[in-house]
């Protein structure tokens, strides 16, 4: 370590050394980032590991398919929505937990400028051109995937009756010219007229290629289903005939002979395809404001993907889906069942989802020193699914089945239905969702937390001075840090404020509340960061409000004349951790960051773009992060809490793939703005910076998904960091971060008890209090596979397989990911087609939407 460049009098020396504390060893292996591997997919298996490695898959037989196509119905599933009636708002709870009647909780350094004393000489000019254009800037986490594929036509339902069809696994050719040959079926079929209308591209070109008849011979069944599900591109909504009972098709299934072609095929017309937009809200409009309970084991949100930002949602005993969602609510009890269906079984999960301020807040339950009772074995958390037995004496856990003694503190009599008598009196016991108060034994270091740090770092290189970005960040500041985030029932935010600006190297200020005027300190040896200052570098922005100001104003005009145009980029995020590690608390970077880190420092890139890869195997290199040194900062980051928002202004070619790396595993966010422009898109960024810095958060988070035997988590989706199988390391977590969790069997899942799932969080709040927030939910099971399609939720579906090919881009060529996609979806469907019998098909008087959507996909 070496001393700053220059230091300010008085300043306490450098901050300890050691730019890769000890620490970070907890981290040793970081096994699965990108998880390759697996065994290669190939149909017939598993979907879980299909985009390991793997070859696009061999297609299914040709007959094997046409047969299960044949039987793909649509229609309708049993009765209608499944909401329950609107139950009474729930509006009982205050916090804390107020006891309530069954009836109602059920339901329901140096000053700054150039004359500063301690300025230093190594304040360099900025210089160097390069202009600015917002563009896209979507947070990273859940990003959408292979865009178009997913908007296509469906390629479900075509009309059967063709001879065999193949290629199902073919490479990607790419949009085919619609028209005849594809889903129509020259054969036999009576059916008349062409098949379903081709759509070019997408999965309906896709499918249709060169096979014509594709769907092959189709005993039994023929002609076109009018209404057929799939059929419509785009279909989302409603479809006149789509879900009623199919002409001619009714006693035909399965396998009766020929003969019931359905109607002439027409056209699509473009006109008729349902409006999304109209769907919604459509959906907004008939149920907006519905309350949904929760309190149905297997229950399907089905409704509410369209509208549940407009719902008010009851939480009883599962978590809302506001919370979790799975693809499946109905999980298939055994591994052969989830292999011949192909569907994945997981769970989407939203820990710190934002609740409207019409919905009770999460209930904290505080045990005091005893901290949260738990299975002894399995660690489960006390939750609804505890069974108590023993007069109350004991309870058994619904994850493992151990019995457990209940404390003493915690005995109460059962009534006679075997309910404890506070049931409705504990959170814990009746809620799907609430938090423990953490004791001690779940901080870090055993120690109390302090409050996090949100760290400014701007680089104030030419162009960002330039463009006017810096000033328009500094003005911003001002108003923005009156608003910070705090908890419930204060006033000011508790979240320490810190400032940094950079080019080649780094300006840290002291602006302590005593001073008069802001004091820099710079630090110009980038090799081994560390932070020149301690005490006046994270402060209470209320209290400091002066200086700040005064600081912000200065800023600007201090590099107004810099040419400085080379800049650091992982010094500066070594410098946060640096930080948050002297004050021991976590928290979060906001770096406004404009080029390619060329200056001589750790963490330098260097211009890999090549166009020649694009579409080439080798175009996955384009996407791989640069390893070394940004996977270690990741892991120092994520041991200490250091979760990092960038945003970008580049004018010209910088490596993302790289510089969001670290983001992308601390809960992080990436928004970029190409070529900005305060005039045109100093606004755009400002909203984004606002809602970013305000949004509710939990800091230095660590999540479990525990399940009940019979399965368990195995693959994890997100913007996170694995040190182990399972647990989920977040630097932090806000209510915009989702992660999606995959599930497989060990052993058969029984249709009595169903399968449960306990999500838990332990994480620091805006305030440094530690908490244990749960989620709980559970799922049916079910040995008939009809029971899986009428719970599923095509937005997890979808969600489930984005994140996958998000991660498989990374070790495969994209040709190949979108045919695993396209392929997955046509062994989905087919299989749907097979094993979903006529009658579940009673007329309906709406959508079945999981599998209508789905073939619209
Ligand atoms: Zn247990």
């Amino acid at each position: 370590m070496k001393a700053p460049v220059s230091s300010a009098a008085g300043m306490p020396p450098p901050a300890a050394p050691s730019q890769y504390n000890p620490n970070v060893q907890q981290n040793g292996a970081h096994p699965q980032r990108y998880p390759p591997p697996a065994a290669p997919a190939s149909y017939g298996q598993p979907l879980q590991s299909q985009y390991n490695n793997m070859a696009p898959a061999a297609p299914p037989p040709a007959q094997q398919l046409t047969n299960q196509m044949s039987t793909m119905n649509l229609g309708s599933y049993a009765s209608g929505p499944m909401q329950s009636p609107p139950p009474q708002t729930n509006s009982v709870a205050q916090q804390p937990f107020q006891p309530a009647p069954p009836p109602a909780m059920g339901q329901p350094m140096m000053p700054l400028g150039p004359q500063s004393p301690h300025m230093s000489p190594h304040m360099s000019a900025p210089q160097s051109p390069q202009a600015n254009m917002p563009m896209a800037g979507p947070p990273m986490a859940g990003p959408p995937m292979a865009g178009p594929q997913m908007a296509g036509p469906p390629m479900a339902g075509p009309p059967m009756g063709g001879p065999p069809m193949s290629g199902m696994g073919r490479p990607f050719p790419g949009p085919l010219p619609p028209g005849p040959g594809g889903f129509q079926q020259p054969g036999p079929g009576p059916a008349g007229p062409t098949g379903y209308p081709q759509q070019a591209g997408q999965f309906g070109g896709h499918m249709a290629g060169p096979q014509p008849g594709m769907m092959g011979p189709q005993p039994g069944m023929v002609g076109p289903q009018p209404g057929m599900m799939g059929l419509q591109p785009g279909m989302v909504g409603p479809q006149p005939g789509m879900m009623g009972p199919q002409p001619g098709m009714p006693g035909a299934f399965p396998g009766s002979a020929g003969g019931l072609a359905g109607p002439p095929q027409k056209k699509l017309d473009p006109d008729s395809i349902p409006s999304t937009t109209q769907v919604i809200e459509d959906d907004q409009a008939k149920r907006g404001g519905q309350v949904y309970n929760t309190n149905i084991r297997g229950q399907v949100p089905r409704w509410s993907p369209l509208s549940s930002p407009y719902r008010t949602k009851v939480s009883h005993s599962n978590a809302s889906p506001r919370f979790i969602r799975c693809t499946t609510y109905s999980l298939p009890c055994t591994a052969d069942l989830a292999k011949q269906c192909q569907v994945p079984l997981a769970a989407i999960i939203k820990p710190f989802a934002s609740v409207p301020k019409n919905e009770t807040p999460l209930y904290v339950v505080n045990h005091g020193e005893t901290g949260p009772i738990r299975c002894n074995r399995c660690k489960a958390y006390m939750c609804p699914y505890m069974q108590f037995i023993d007069g109350g004496r004991r309870f058994q856990c619904g994850f493992c089945n151990c019995v457990n003694e209940v404390p003493a503190f915690y005995f109460q009599h059962l009534d006679h239905m075997g309910r404890r008598v506070d049931f409705y009196e504990r959170p814990e016991l009746s809620l799907g969702s609430y938090e423990f108060s953490a004791t001690l034994d779940y901080c870090r270091n055993n120690k109390v937390q302090n409050p996090p740090a949100y760290l400014f770092m701007i680089d104030v290189s030419y162009n960002n001075v330039k463009s006017g970005l810096v000033k328009l960040i500094c003005d911003e500041l001002k108003t923005l840090l009156d608003n910070l985030p705090c908890e419930d029932g204060s006033e000011t935010s508790a979240i320490k404020v810190g400032f940094v600006t950079y080019n080649k190297v780094l300006h840290f200020y002291n602006v302590k509340s005593a001073l008069a005027q802001p004091q820099m300190m710079v630090v110009s040896d980038t090799a081994e960061m560390f932070v020149p200052l301690l005490d006046g570098f994270l402060v209470n922005y209320q209290e400091s409000r002066s200086v700040i100001y005064n600081l912000l104003d200065q800023i600007p005009d201090m590099f107004a004349d810099s040419n400085e145009s080379e800049t650091v980029f992982v010094p500066v995020i070594q410098a946060g951790v640096e930080a948050f590690k002297a004050a021991e608390c976590s928290g979060k970077l906001f770096i406004f960051h404009s080029s390619m880190p060329t200056a001589e420092a750790p963490g330098k890139l260097k211009n890999r773009d090549d166009k020649k890869l694009v579409n080439t195997d080798k175009e996955k290199t384009l996407f791989q992060p640069q390893k070394g040194v940004y996977e270690q900062l990741s892991k120092e980051c994520v041991a200490q809490g250091c979760c990092v928002d960038l945003f970008l202004f580049p004018s010209q070619y910088v490596d993302v793939a790289t510089m969001a790396d670290v983001p992308s595993h601390t809960g992080g966010s990436v928004y970029k703005y190409n070529n900005f422009q305060v005039e045109t898109d100093g606004e755009h960024f400002l909203t984004d910076l606002r809602k970013d810095v305000q949004k509710s958060i939990g800091f230095d988070a660590i999540m479990r998904v525990r399940t009940s035997t019979g399965f368990r988590a195995t693959e994890f989706f997100g913007a996170i960091h694995m040190n182990n199988t399972t647990d989920i390391e977040m630097a932090a977590v806000d209510c915009d971060k989702a992660l999606t969790v995959e599930f497989k069997h060990d052993d058969t899942l029984s249709e009595e008890t169903g399968a449960l799932m306990q999500c838990a969080l332990l994480y620091t709040t805006i305030n440094g209090q530690r908490r244990l927030r749960i989620h709980n939910l559970s799922l049916n099971c079910s040995l008939q596979l009809s029971e899986l399609y009428k719970s599923c939720e095509t937005d997890s579906l979808i969600n489930f397989f984005a994140k996958s090919a998000c991660r498989a881009i990374l070790n495969q060529p994209l040709k190949n990911v979108r045919e695993i996609l396209v392929n997955q979806t046509a062994h989905m469907l087919s299989c749907y087609r097979k094993t979903a019998p006529p009658p579940l098909l009673p007329a309906r008087s709406e959508p079945d939407r999981p599998w209508e959507e789905m073939c619209s996909i």
